[in-house]
């Protein structure tokens, strides 16, 4: 099937085109950009168990931070609910990609509903290594952003009080554990690589027997992206991102451009959110996408761009991901 949504509409009015101005502009594609093995997944997950099930089937969350995928599904028959209590006892629930407390599948469970867990196996992999560290009896910081649904899971998978949340460099200086000798860190996957560095680093020298992960947390999707956008970054005026504002990584796509010497970084849903007067004096435009935005989106804003410029598109010779992770069993035939 595919899962791209119908290309966004231009941002000309209906019937018109933009007027080409002529201004030669050279545009280059991140490699790797847009979706990852777990977002893929996830969206498979909605789609199999609409087909399989029927309509309508509910999704706990946005299944991954994308509007048009959302609206996508939706349109297909998914009801996107927050909380389990929306959901009624004779349909089938999905979780989303971000992972679940786990007083969410145990409530399902109680309830005797029939739930499909569309966790990344990413997220799964962190979850496992907190409740191994708690198993060991230390205690667990946390790097991530509060509030965002992957920090929700992740914090949700011990006792309260097991993991202790640290969001910066300020933080980390001010953290004050029961004992400094039985203390493990685990991150949210989507950060920004630097940041998190800063952190590990800081509690490091504060706490010299903290040990590493046996595997990076941050996962290998968010790691290219940002690795991508730097090369790009490097020889942009200005670089696009597409994704959604909730979209942890694709914002920190944004703020890696920055650093990495971007004159200018955007966040855009879709061509239509551009505002062209961005491209004044640019030359040079960069262009990815964060894990969660369809590259029909990328496709809808490269048409955009070549309707208003004489653009040249080259595509960055990057990483090619071959990651892919199975679908549930029951949605497998
Ligand atoms: Fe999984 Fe990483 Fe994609 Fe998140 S960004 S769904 S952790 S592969």
């Amino acid at each position: 099937m595919d899962r791209s949504p119908p290309a966004p509409p231009a941002t000309s009015l209906p019937g018109t085109r933009p007027e080409p101005t002529g201004q030669r502009l050279s545009v280059r594609l991140a490699t790797p950009r847009g979706f990852c093995a777990g977002v893929d997944r996830a969206i498979q997950i909605v789609e199999r168990a609409i087909e399989k099930y029927g309509a309508p089937v509910y999704v706990r969350h946005e299944i991954v931070h994308n509007r048009h995928v959302v609206e996508r599904l939706a349109a297909l028959g998914a009801v996107f609910v927050e909380e389990l209590d929306e959901c009624p006892d004779d349909r089938p629930v999905v979780f989303s990609a971000h992972g679940v407390p786990k007083a969410v599948p145990a409530e399902a469970r109680a309830r005797q509903l029939f739930f499909l867990d569309a966790t990344c196996p990413l997220v799964s992999k962190v979850h496992i290594e907190a409740e191994r560290h708690h198993a060991a009896g230390r205690e667990i910081v946390l790097i991530g952003h509060s509030g965002h649904p992957e920090v929700i899971g992740t914090m949700g998978q011990l006792p309260d009080g097991s993991i202790t949340l640290i969001e910066t460099v300020e933080d980390a200086e001010r953290f004050t554990p029961r004992d400094p000798d039985k203390l493990a860190y685990v991150t949210q996957t989507t950060l920004s690589l630097d940041d998190t560095a800063a952190i590990v680093r800081t509690l490091k020298a504060r706490f010299p027997a903290l040990p590493d992960p046996h595997k990076e947390d941050i996962c290998y999707a968010t790691t290219n992206r940002q690795e991508a956008v730097k090369r790009l970054a490097e020889v942009s005026d200005l670089v696009l991102v597409v994704g959604s504002p909730n979209s942890s990584n694709s914002v920190r796509l944004v703020e890696v451009a920055l650093r990495a010497g971007a004159r200018d970084a955007r966040l855009v849903d879709d061509a239509s959110q551009v505002d062209w007067s961005w491209f004044e004096g640019v030359e040079r435009v960069g262009i990815t996408a964060g894990a969660s935005a369809p590259e029909q989106l990328i496709t809808g804003l490269i048409e955009a761009i070549s309707a208003r410029f004489d653009a040249r598109v080259i595509e960055d010779d990057g990483e090619r991901e071959t990651v892919s992770f199975k679908l549930p069993r029951v949605l497998q035939s």
